[in-house]
């Protein structure tokens, strides 16, 4: 669509709406940006706008943000917020900030989605491919926004797109190459109305627009994804459970890639170096996505191999006495500390808690039960946690992430893992998840 003179309202003055900005003036579009908030989290997304003397205002939208042709909205933008309401009913066009970068991509898209396993698995399909000579750019809601690359995609090149549902709400042509939907369980409820089937017809929105010479690549162990409604889609399966005609699988202990029934191994599961069963669900993803891209099995075996994993998801931060100490800030909810508790066969002294978004923990008691020697809860849902295991092991709350290291480590018998595996926003008590791991890792840092 060409933007040349044409006015666009932006909402939301961060990463993604700072990037569609920039990419709208470079299209020669005349970009107003607009953000409700005015505290610290937009000062950087300002100064950039400043730097390059975009219009904008914040602390309120005024009406201004409706003369416009098009408006682009953050991922962080409700679909029920009063701005897009108002937008859609003056009949202005409102798509996400992925729906418009991709209006001008000229490489190939990779787009993942599912509640768990996003950022993993789109970084380890861009490591796979950088590795196998293809050049494969990450963004989305991994590193930068998608708007902020696109213009220096060329057409033979990849970009993994990590796509949340929020960015699957507002699409009208977005069209990826490949999709891959990972699994779908409740999350972000509040947004959809505390629907389930609105948050999957979000997610499978994914496919709308593809066609017979796209690929959708789709978990099929996990029967809340349900059946493609587009049927020209090349549909790629991948199981960890059983064989597949097309896609891949684990038998024999090999991941392996089958095309029309004729299965090859490409590695031992056991070389994947990132560990846990969900990240074996991760790989087998990556596997059908590379496969249909090209990559060589020496290529994939080895990625798979040194991929190290991402700072926060399972991050294994020390070793101390024999107790080894992980970082999962990550897992936000309940099904992400279920994939973490299997994922190892010691002891677990676990820390839970932060800020609940509704969590049923009965999907992990059996899994506690088994594995967890000592549960720390934290944070604004210590109470209920406390209440919810009491019965189930020891449970202690505790007033701050250093007590429960410091305790931790006068507690923890040789052989077992510290793991701090929320399942709970961080808001509570922490910037973000990112700020509540790095604190767990200096605090686990500074034991002696
Ligand atoms: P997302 O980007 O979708 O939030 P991440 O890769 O950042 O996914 O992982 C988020 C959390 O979920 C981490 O705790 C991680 O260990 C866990 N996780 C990763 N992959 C999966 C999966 N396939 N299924 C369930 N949990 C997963």
């Amino acid at each position: 669509m060409d933007i040349n003179g044409k006015k666009i309202s932006i909402i939301g003055a961060v990463r993604s709406g700072v990037g569609a900005a920039k990419l709208a003036k470079k299209l020669g579009g005349l970009p107003f940006v607009s953000d409700l908030s005015e505290d610290e989290k937009i000062y950087a997304g300002i100064a950039a706008l400043k730097a390059e003397g975009i219009n904008f205002e914040t602390g309120s939208h005024s009406d201004k943000v409706y003369d416009c042709e098009l408006m682009v909205i953050s991922p962080g933008v409700p679909s029920k917020s009063s701005v897009v309401q108002n937008a859609l009913s003056k009949g202005i066009e409102v798509i996400s900030e992925l729906e418009f970068a991709s209006w001008y991509c000229r490489g190939r898209i990779i787009a993942v989605t599912g509640t768990n396993g996003k950022t993993t698995t789109t970084s380890l399909c861009s490591y796979t491919l950088n590795n196998s000579g293809y050049k494969c750019y990450e963004a989305g809601n991994i590193g930068l926004a998608f708007s902020e690359i696109v213009l220096g995609v060329k057409e033979n090149e990849y970009v993994a797109l990590e796509t949340s549902s929020f960015q699957l709400d507002h699409i009208k042509w977005f069209k990826p190459f490949i999709s891959v939907i990972i699994n779908i369980t409740p999350d972000h409820l509040d947004r959809y109305d505390n629907k389930f089937e609105n948050y999957v017809a979000s997610k499978m929105n994914i496919v709308r627009n593809q066609d017979d010479l796209d690929f959708c690549i789709i978990n099929c162990d996990d029967s809340r994804i349900p059946g493609l409604t587009n049927d020209k889609v090349n549909k790629i399966c991948f199981s960890v459970n059983r064989r597949v005609q097309n896609g891949s699988f684990i038998s024999d202990n090999q991941f392996q890639y089958s095309n029309d029934n004729n299965a090859e191994p490409i590695c031992n599961a056991d070389d994947l170096l990132i560990k846990g069963l969900h990240n074996k669900q991760n790989a087998l993803a990556v596997l059908s996505a590379v496969k249909i891209v090209g990559c060589d099995n020496e290529s994939i075996k080895k990625s798979f191999a040194y991929f190290p994993g991402v700072e926060h998801r399972l991050e294994f931060v020390r070793r101390l006495d024999s107790v080894e100490y992980i970082n999962d800030s990550k897992a936000t909810n309940v099904d992400s500390v279920w994939y973490a508790l299997q994922s190892f066969k010691e002891p677990i002294y676990l820390i839970l808690g932060g800020k609940d978004k509704g969590n049923d923990y009965s999907r992990i008691e059996s899994l506690v039960k088994g594995n967890v020697k000592k549960i720390y809860a934290i944070g604004s849902s210590a109470g209920k946690i406390f209440e919810f295991f009491k019965n189930t092991v020891t449970t202690e709350i505790k007033s701050s992430l250093k007590d429960c290291v410091n305790s931790a480590r006068s507690e923890a018998e040789p052989n077992s893992v510290v793991l701090l595996s929320p399942a709970c926003a961080s808001f509570d008590m922490f910037d973000n998840y990112e700020h509540r791991g790095k604190v767990f890792k200096q605090e686990v840092m500074s034991l002696n």
